[in-house]
Formats: C-alpha cells, sequence, structure tokens
C-alpha cells in the first residue's frame, strides 16, 4: 500500500470521542438528573466513545447513573502519587476505585489558576495509565501567542514537555485534546480549517517521536464547540472528536454533538 494510502486507512480508523468537560457545575443531583436525559438520547450513538466528566464529588452519582450504558465517567484532574500527605488532592487509584474510567489532565484552566506545567502533565499522564485510567491530555496556545506568530513553537513545547517523555506503550493509551486557550468559554470557535491546522501541526510532532502510531492517536477539538458547529469540525479528517465544556451542561444540547452525523 502506498505511503499516503496507508495514512488514509489509519485516520479512518480512528473512533471519535465525545467528551464532556463540566468544570465547576453540578452538583450530585443535577449530575444524576442529566444522565437520566442524557442516556437515552446517545443509547444507540455507536460511532463515538461517549465521556462525561463531572466535578470529583460527583463522580460516584455519574458512575452510578451511566452503569451498563455506553457513557464513560473521567475526572477532570488528578495527583500523580498514590497516597500520601498532600491536603485536597485525588489520586488515580482513588478513581479507578469508584469506577472512573478516563481522566482531563493538563486543562488551560489547571495551567492557568493552579500551576500546571508540562512537567506535571508528564508525571500524571504516567499515574493515570499505571491505575488504568484513560488521559485526555491538553494543549493549546493563549490569544498572545497566536497573534505573536507563536502557536507553533506553543505547541511543540507542550508536546515535548508533556508527552513526548512517554514511552511507545504510553502513547499509544493517551489521546490529546487541542484547544486553542483564546476559544475555550468564549464563544469564539477557531474555525475547522484553524483547528485541523493545529491538529496536523500536533500529530506531526508526535510523529516525529513515536513514529507511525501517531496516526492512531485520537485529537480531539475543545474551544466553544456547541450543536451548530460540530459537524464542520467534524468533517476535518484531522479532528477526531471534541472536548467540549459549556454546550455539554445541557443534556440536548450533549446530546445533538454526540449525534453530530
Ligand atoms: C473546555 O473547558 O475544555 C472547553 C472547551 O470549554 P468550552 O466548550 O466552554 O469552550
Amino acid at each position: 500500500m502506498a505511503g499516503e494510502a496507508a495514512l488514509l486507512f489509519c485516520s479512518n480508523m480512528r473512533t471519535p470521542v465525545i467528551a464532556a468537560n463540566w468544570k465547576m457545575y453540578k452538583n450530585a443531583g443535577e449530575t444524576a438528573a442529566f444522565l437520566r436525559q442524557f442516556t437515552g438520547l446517545v443509547a444507540k450513538s455507536a460511532h463515538a466513545e461517549i465521556v462525561v466528566c463531572p466535578p470529583f464529588v460527583d463522580l460516584p452519582a455519574a458512575v452510578d447513573a451511566a452503569r451498563g450504558t455506553n457513557i464513560h465517567i473521567g475526572a477532570q484532574d488528578l495527583f500523580w502519587l498514590k497516597e500520601g500527605a498532600y491536603t485536597g488532592e485525588i489520586s488515580a487509584p482513588m478513581l479507578t476505585a469508584i469506577g472512573c474510567t478516563w481522566v482531563i489532565i493538563g486543562h488551560s484552566e489547571r495551567r492557568q489558576y493552579f500551576g500546571e506545567t508540562d512537567d506535571s502533565v508528564a508525571k500524571k499522564i504516567v499515574a493515570a495509565l499505571d491505575a488504568g485510567l484513560k488521559p485526555i491530555v491538553c494543549v493549546g496556545e493563549l490569544l498572545e501567542h497566536r497573534e505573536g506568530g507563536l502557536t507553533e513553537s506553543v505547541l511543540a513545547k507542550q508536546c515535548s514537555g508533556g508527552i513526548c517523555g512517554l514511552t511507545p506503550e504510553q502513547f499509544a493509551k493517551i489521546v490529546i485534546a487541542y484547544e486553542p486557550v483564546w476559544a475555550i468559554g468564549t464563544g469564539h470557535t477557531a474555525t475547522p480549517e484553524i483547528a485541523a491546522a493545529a491538529h496536523t501541526f500536533l500529530r506531526s510532532q508526535v510523529r516525529s517521536r513515536f513514529g507511525a502510531s501517531a496516526e492512531s492517536c485520537r485529537i480531539l477539538y475543545g474551544g466553544s464547540v456547541k450543536p451548530d458547529n460540530i459537524k464542520a469540525l467534524m468533517a476535518q479528517p484531522e479532528i477526531d472528536g471534541a472536548l467540549v465544556g459549556g454546550a455539554s451542561l445541557d443534556a440536548a444540547a450533549f446530546g445533538s454533538i454526540v449525534n453530530y452525523l
């Protein structure tokens, strides 16, 4: 098979991931109510992996409500050690013990407000994988980076510091989310072309470290994804799904994002 044809074949094999990042919204009762409605809306949606990431305290309610469905439950962060005197932190084994299977790592809000660095991202990915969690690893540039022509150098640095130190076996299990910070919660979605160009660049970065297995890595787009723009984003072959904040808080809206086809 010619090289290009092989790449096309591989890219078509990437199962999309549509993930909800609820940030600091909803309590346990609201979580259960959301899932009662949402499970029915996506019960037949077999084209994508569906992940809902509520706040830590809502995870048991979410796991209960999603049991036996096609919805996976994830956390929004973790700490890289298993246990110890780290007040306020939650470990990967604590998450798996309650039935959580995914985790978001390195979200820009963690980087901006809570001191997350590429180094801590790298440690958290390994801790998640050791416990059997699937990490969604977030990268993305600030508006000033994009306007200053620094997008690629920022993405390259986040990749090399946070992702490229993984072993090939570890890399094979992660999902990357490209989230331009200027598009998060602002209503300013990146155009499908801008997003796809960043995804192509990110794939080239991980390809230079991990070779052909980069073609199997799912790269999600995140930043003001809504029911009315998901289809155009997903039409880009380089976009393998979405990480959705605001629009994932409403079951009907998130249901129509999942069912973008
Ligand atoms: C996010 O929080 O990851 C996100 C993409 O938020 P929003 O969809 O609200 O921009």
